[in-house]
């Protein structure tokens, strides 16, 4: 069959075709042994359609039966038969369908969700062998089919073709022969970078669930300018440095050296944003990368992923602070304050995510800076946005360690010198064992999920 560009060009024919591949690849699902390759397909179709003639438990496990029963969900309509305007494109529609065919439709609480009297939802052809072509276009795991709209056809186009590979792939081989850590964000923010082209937009993955009682919906979203930034991102070569350095430290093995976190596609994965907050904060995870002890980032590594957290603060969130004054405080009073700059490095880094505890830090710092009389760096209008609770605050505080840690590699001030004095050295280090988590308020303003 050859490619058609838009809905209004598919024929009778195409329809016919692609009618008798879902049947084919259905029923071969439907009457796979458990143990096979081929039961993975049914996992994906009992996902989305839980009780049909497909996925039923009480279903025929002949083949050719199975094949028949299916085969009547997408017929043609028959000439002669009253029809009604299609539920989902308004199409004349004879056929009518009850839950147990329509993903996220099927629920256990409700026998029946139809009005009395009604037989089901009127539904055209076209709209019927979409229904169940959902999964082939979609990103899937044995539990969950994930789609994308974004507003940009060939971009969604990219995203089907992908995944039509990937659904052939699993057919044959099973969930076993694809890569370990993949996400379907990974495919979205391809198929962005590979046609939008910095033109900005948002774009939103629908995941489909059903736990086998009930079907569930998870909703996640990138913010507009993405686009733009994954452009900014590929002509620069810093950030490109920055983004790379990301993917390194998110990736995960396991004792074995499997992959079992994927760091393309969990860096991917930061760009998209849950409707019910219970996502993981880009910028949290930079600042927590940037504040980890153990780093081996050289000042290099540390300067490209600075960039990067300050480039999408710039253009995801709309900030700009200039934040030198504030840095250059902190690292003046980490590099000349009483003791040693390690054990002032480890007492800034827990609290520099609060903003009371910030405060009193900062205070204290200047009062040191201006009793030693070394020029204090700030003023008022420098300190006033990153000791409040307000929207984006504990961003500019995140940005503004990142900045810290910049100037203090710049100096070349030695913070892995352990303190001489032993008091100091334990609190120290006990300080730098605390996650990075502690010090930061519950109260304040959109905490990190
Ligand atoms: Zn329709």
């Amino acid at each position: 069959m050859s490619e058609r560009q838009a809905p209004y060009e598919v024929t009778e024919d195409d329809l016919d075709s692609v009618a008798s591949c879902l049947v084919e690849d259905a029923s071969a699902a439907a009457s796979a042994a458990k143990d096979t390759a081929a039961y993975d397909w049914w996992k994906v179709l009992f996902a989305l359609y839980p009780n049909s003639k497909a996925t039923h438990s009480r279903r025929p496990r002949d083949r050719a039966v199975l094949r028949d029963g299916i085969a009547e969900l997408f017929l043609a309509d028959g000439q002669g038969h009253a029809t009604r305007p299609c539920t989902f494109c308004g199409t004349a529609a004879a056929a009518v369908w009850t839950k147990s065919n329509l993903p996220m439709f099927d629920t256990n609480k409700a026998l029946n969700t139809l009005p009395p009297g009604v037989l089901g939802w009127p539904i055209c052809r076209g709209c019927r062998i979409a229904a169940w072509a959902l999964p082939y276009g979609s990103w899937v795991t044995a539990g969950s089919a994930t789609v994308l709209s974004c507003g940009d056809e060939a971009a969604e186009r990219v995203f089907c073709a992908r995944n039509v590979l990937r659904a052939r792939r699993l057919m044959h081989l099973g969930f076993e022969s694809l890569p370990a850590g993949a996400r379907p964000e990974l495919v979205a923010i391809r198929a962005l970078t590979a046609v939008r082209d910095g033109i900005p937009g948002a774009s939103t993955l629908w995941s489909f669930k059903n736990d086998n009682q009930e079907p569930l919906l998870r909703v996640t979203r990138t913010r507009r300018a993405v686009p733009l930034l994954l452009a900014t991102i590929q002509g620069n070569a810093d950030l490109r440095r920055g983004w790379r350095l990301l993917e390194l430290a998110l990736t995960r093995r396991d004792k074995n050296g499997e992959v079992i976190a994927n760091g393309p596609a969990e860096a991917a994965r930061l760009l998209f944003e849950a409707d019910d907050g219970r996502s993981r904060s880009f910028l949290y995870q930079l600042h927590y990368l940037l504040n980890e002890p153990d780093r081996n980032w050289n000042a290099q590594d540390r300067a490209a992923a600075t960039r990067l957290a300050c480039t999408y603060a710039e253009e995801i969130l709309g900030m700009k602070p200039d934040l030198t004054p504030m840095a250059t405080l902190i690292a003046d009073w980490i590099e000349h304050g009483s003791g040693s700059p390690r054990g002032r490095l480890a007492e800034y880094r827990s609290v520099a995510l609060s903003d009371y505890k910030l405060g009193i830090l900062l205070t204290q710092a200047q009062f040191r800076l201006a009793l030693d009389g070394r020029p204090v760096a700030a003023g008022p209008e420098d300190w006033r946005p990153l000791i409040q609770q307000r929207p984006r605050a504990w961003e500019q505080r995140m940005l503004l360690s990142a900045t810290v840690m910049e100037v203090l590699q710049k100096r070349g001030v030695a913070v892995n010198e352990k303190p001489v004095d032993t008091d100091e050295q334990e609190r120290t280090e006990r300080l730098l064992e605390q996650p990075i988590l502690q010090g930061f308020d519950d109260d304040d303003e959109m905490g990190p999920a």
